[in-house]
C-alpha cells in the first residue's frame, strides 16, 4: 500500500470500517512508514481528544499516544490472525470446490 492510500484509510481505520485485507495492508504500512504513522497519530489524537471531551473519560486514558500504540499492537495481532484464517478458509473452500468438480466429473463420466 502506498502512502497516499494509507493516509486515505486513516479515518476508516479509526472508524473501524476497513475490510480485513485493507486493515492488514494498512497496519503493515503503518508499521514501517514513519510519515503515515505520524499522520495517524495526529488524526487519532484529534479524534480521540474530541471524543474525550464529549464523553468525559477517566484521566488514565489521557495517554492517547500510548493508547494508539497498544491498539495498533492488538490490531496487528488480530489482523494477522484473521488474514491467516481467511487464507486457510480460501484454501479449504478451493479444495472443496475441486473435490466437488472431481466427484461431479466422476459421476457424469460414470453415467456415460
Ligand atoms: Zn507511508
Amino acid at each position: 500500500m502506498k502512502c497516499i492510500n494509507t493516509q486515505q484509510n486513516i479515518m476508516p481505520y479509526i472508524n473501524r470500517t476497513l475490510s480485513d485485507a485493507q486493515m492488514f495492508s494498512f497496519l503493515e504500512h503503518i508499521e514501517c512508514c514513519e510519515v503515515c504513522r505520524d499522520e495517524l497519530e495526529t488524526y487519532y489524537m484529534f479524534y480521540m481528544g474530541y471524543n474525550r471531551l464529549e464523553t468525559f473519560e477517566e484521566p488514565e486514558s489521557y495517554d492517547l499516544k500510548g493508547r494508539l500504540k497498544k491498539e495498533l499492537r492488538q490490531m496487528r495481532k488480530y489482523s494477522r490472525t484473521s488474514m491467516v484464517l481467511s487464507t486457510v478458509k480460501n484454501i479449504f473452500s478451493g479444495m472443496a470446490a475441486t473435490v466437488c468438480v472431481m466427484l461431479l466429473a466422476d459421476y457424469i463420466l460414470g453415467k456415460i
